[in-house]
């Protein structure tokens, strides 16, 4: 039977018009966890009783976060759990629900199986000829496949996510320390960086999501002949306060360090700038002009970034391409005063600005100040425009020689579909000569940044963000190019 069908049947000719409601495609999940709801807590771990025998409150194996408008979070207690329009389901999904159309009066069912000592397994099976998708994958009616921690669920389509399971006995966040328990619920691995890695975790009491980043104590002593300069980092981020840079939520110290921060859905800028796929100009432009907004909010509070690239440049949303973008990972960050230069060779080689590696090798001079971010922002230009990188190491010459001669790999077929303007701000950055190369103030006034549709898409943004709580965190000013401008008092109150 057709959903349209079922629909009918069960609910008769007066539901025409309440079906016919249901809103257009989810933008993001960010906008649409249900936060109204406040969540169950979760029964501390080691907790006695099963819930029906009198000796306490039963211990839940697993929760269901919703991801869609409707869907609400379910605690997992029983062993068994049906999904669907049915009323006789555990789980009825509500007709007012975004997705409801997409459902089936018996989706899916969660079973939990207990095969040893302790050792529970959950399994979903699809009930629906509508599909149920675990993580992307159609299971199909009558099959089942193991729920892992940090299964997405969908109805009907891949991307029709309606939950997100969290499996509470699996031991992810064994070794967390349990203030940051108390507070998060951790789940999947987002990204790994140098030290550590990247998780996914929902806030308990708000539902928000959140991204932990974990700095790995161990592994960053044994890897970095440099101290760790997690200090550094979180005191960066408890300061700043800009749209376009990431925002530090919380701070833990345990076994490892724990720095809670904003979500960024749409993960790394690395992953959109492929080629043949790669950004249209426009993009590259608003995305460009955010970045430039970071760095000049950084540079103007004395903080020099220092290990600008794609990877660290993190997008707001993973379907729309117009979204904000934020420049994340202060881990290389220096706070400096005014006049003082540094002297440690940091950042990712494809990267380096030339009077980096020229002090590297012992020239004079006396080290380097704010101009190596404009470097690698050029370098970050070049890729968006172009999908290939400027320079790469090549049998003929070595990556050193092109950065420190500043001859980048040019590809003509590329580059004729680009603008004479784009090119000219990307030589501009791409300066040899930190005296001459463009400032992030200058470069912001360039030509090809003069663009008042861009300007108006940016603030439309923003906007947005200030109503989607994972994105901005509350209270923030919205910004302005000039707001950002800040005098040299509060710079220097920042650096203290
Ligand atoms: P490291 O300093 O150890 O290199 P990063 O801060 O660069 O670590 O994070 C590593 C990866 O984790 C990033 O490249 C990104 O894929 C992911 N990540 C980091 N922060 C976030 C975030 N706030 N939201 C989503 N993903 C993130």
């Amino acid at each position: 039977m057709s959903l349209q069908e079922e629909e009918k049947a069960e609910a008769g000719p007066s539901s025409a018009s309440a079906s016919g409601s249901s809103s257009s495609a989810t933008a993001s999940s960010v906008d649409t966890l249900p936060t109204q709801e406040a969540l169950p807590s979760i029964p501390e771990e080691g907790g006695e009783g099963d819930g029906g025998d009198g000796r306490g409150p039963a211990k839940a194996w697993g929760r269901l976060f919703g991801l869609s408008p409707g869907f609400h979070n379910l605690d997992c207690i029983n062993g068994e759990y049906s999904f669907g329009r049915d009323p006789s389901c555990d789980y009825v999904f509500q007709r007012s629900a975004e997705l409801y159309q997409q459902s089936s009066k018996k989706h899916f069912r969660i079973i939990r199986e207990e095969p040893g000592l302790g050792v529970g397994v959950a399994y979903l099976e699809d009930q629906s000829a509508n599909g149920t998708f675990v993580n992307g994958t159609l299971i199909g009616k009558g099959k089942k496949t193991p729920l892992a921690n940090g299964a997405e669920i969908a109805l009907a389509l891949p991307f029709h996510k309606v939950f997100f399971f969290c499996d509470l006995m699996s031991d992810q966040s064994m070794g967390f320390p349990p203030a940051l328990k108390e507070k998060y619920v951790i789940s999947k691995t987002l990204g790994t960086g140098a030290c550590g890695e990247v998780k996914l975790a929902f806030e308990r009491e708000t539902c928000l999501k959140v991204a932990i980043k974990i700095i790995n104590k161990k592994k960053c002593l044994l890897e970095n002949d440099r101290p760790l300069n997690v200090e550094t980092e979180v005191e960066i981020l408890k300061k700043v306060d800009h749209p376009c840079l990431i925002k530090i939520k919380d701070f833990y110290e345990g076994e490892d360090f724990y720095i809670v921060l904003e979500l960024m859905e749409g993960g790394e800028l690395f992953y959109k700038v492929r080629r043949p796929a790669k950004l249209s100009e426009e993009t590259c432009k608003l995305y460009f002009y955010q970045m430039l907004l970071a760095v000049q909010y950084l540079h103007q509070n004395g903080i020099i970034h220092r290990d600008l690239k794609l990877e660290n440049i993190l997008l707001s949303s993973p379907s729309e391409e117009k979204c904000l973008i934020k420049v994340s990972d202060f881990g290389q960050s220096k706070l400096l005063g005014e006049s003082s230069l540094m002297q440690t060779l940091c950042g990712t080689p494809d990267y380096l600005a030339p009077e980096v590696l020229r002090f590297e090798s012992g020239a004079k001079g006396g080290g380097y100040g704010r101009a190596v971010d404009a470097w690698s922002l050029g370098v970050i230009l070049f890729i968006c425009l172009s999908g290939y990188p400027p320079f790469s190491e090549t049998p003929q010459k070595c990556l050193r020689d092109q950065i420190c001669a500043g001859s980048f790999t040019f590809i003509q077929e590329i580059w004729d579909h680009v603008s004479q303007e784009a090119l000219d701000l990307v030589r501009k950055l791409l300066e040899v000569d930190p005296i001459r190369r463009l400032t992030i103030q200058e470069a912001l006034l360039h030509p090809w940044l003069q663009d008042e549709e861009m300007k108006r898409i940016f603030q439309e943004l923003v906007s947005k963000a200030e109503t989607a709580p994972n994105l901005l965190v509350k209270g923030r000013k919205r910004p302005r190019a000039e707001d950002e401008l800040v005098g040299p008092t509060k710079a220097r109150k920042l650096q203290q």
